[in-house]
């Protein structure tokens, strides 16, 4: 194998951070076409979302306040030209060049749905929004297991709507998933789950989070004997529409997403099928479908 890679993810040298070769991309490619394939049954409108968003957005978004050990934050010099003079040395001696950084008003996008929330701010919706976005997310884990990057991408389907229609919209999106990872040949299990909140409130978060099924996960193994969440379907309630002030049908709006992990997702098929796509089964092959992504 040459030494820019082939198929699986290049390590860096830092924890949970890849280079993608064109193989390990072939399947990422695939299974855009895949979750293209599963949406077409609703018209979503698609978005290409960029790897910050703003740090108010966040903080109102309650991000900040839940997982304030998992956000990456953006920061900058903003002294005088004197006094980067005096901070320049360091940096080649390895000191703390880095002392008078500043944070700025941009953070590392932690989940690829916030930015629809913010975007939709302040309306009053007559129909359910739909939205397909892709992303490049940040989270600053503790632990390196297979299948636990710091910079991954999420390709989620998001809708902001009524209570019944994004609690109905989960269910069957859910379903339907679960579906099609079967028909791709992966030993999936369905769970209900929570987030890891930070700090003290964190066990009565998360089991209020558990008694109203707002997470679940679809859980599969990525490498030998390593079983990781590859998917989520949640269920915000109230939460964004509150938030960012929006309403549907004349009441606050709730909101459902269903959140792929890209890199998750490839490993777990590479895991199941071998690393080059191009060899798999033609029954996994045909369960990507071939809509445009
Ligand atoms: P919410 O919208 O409720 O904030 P979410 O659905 O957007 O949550 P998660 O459920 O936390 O976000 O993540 C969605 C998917 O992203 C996970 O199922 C997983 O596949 C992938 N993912 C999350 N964290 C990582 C990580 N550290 N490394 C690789 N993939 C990850
Ligand atoms: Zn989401």
């Amino acid at each position: 194998m040459s030494r820019l890679g082939e198929g699986l993810p290049l390590e860096t040298g830092v924890p949970g951070v890849f280079l993608s070769p064109p193989g390990f991309e072939r399947v990422i490619g695939l299974l855009r076409t895949g979750v293209a394939a599963l949406a077409a049954d609703e018209p979503f409108h698609r978005l290409v979302i960029p790897p910050v968003i703003s740090r108010k957005t966040i903080e109102r978004a309650g991000y900040v306040a839940a997982f304030p050990n998992l956000l990456g934050t953006v920061h900058g010099y903003g002294g005088t030209p004197s006094g980067w003079a005096r901070l320049k040395p360091l940096v080649e001696e390895g000191g703390e060049w880095y002392a008078q950084q500043q944070i700025g008003d941009l953070v590392l996008l932690p989940a690829a749905c916030y930015p629809v929330y913010a975007t939709l701010a302040d309306s009053a919706l007559a129909e359910p929004a739909k939205v397909t976005v892709e992303a490049s997310c940040f989270r600053q884990e503790a632990t390196s297991e297979p299948g636990r990057l710091r910079s991954f991408r999420m390709l989620e389907l998001v809708t902001v709507a009524t209570e019944e229609h994004c609690l109905k919209w989960r269910a069957a999106r859910l379903e339907q998933v679960e579906g099609w990872f079967q028909e791709l040949g992966l030993d999936v299990s369905v769970e209900v789950a929570d987030d890891p909140f930070f700090g003290p409130g964190r066990k009565l978060y998360q089991a209020a989070q558990r008694l109203q099924e707002l997470k679940w996960e679809l859980k599969v193994p990525v490498a030998d004997g390593q079983v990781q969440a590859v998917a989520s379907a949640n269920y915000h309630k109230e939460h964004f529409g509150e938030t960012f002030g929006i309403t549907a049908g004349g009441e606050l709006a709730h909101t459902s997403c269903v959140a792929f992990g890209l890199e998750r997702l490839a490993l777990a098929l590479i895991n199941r099928h071998g690393a080059d796509s191009r060899q798999w089964p033609e029954s996994v092959l045909a369960a990507f479908g071939g809509a445009d992504a």
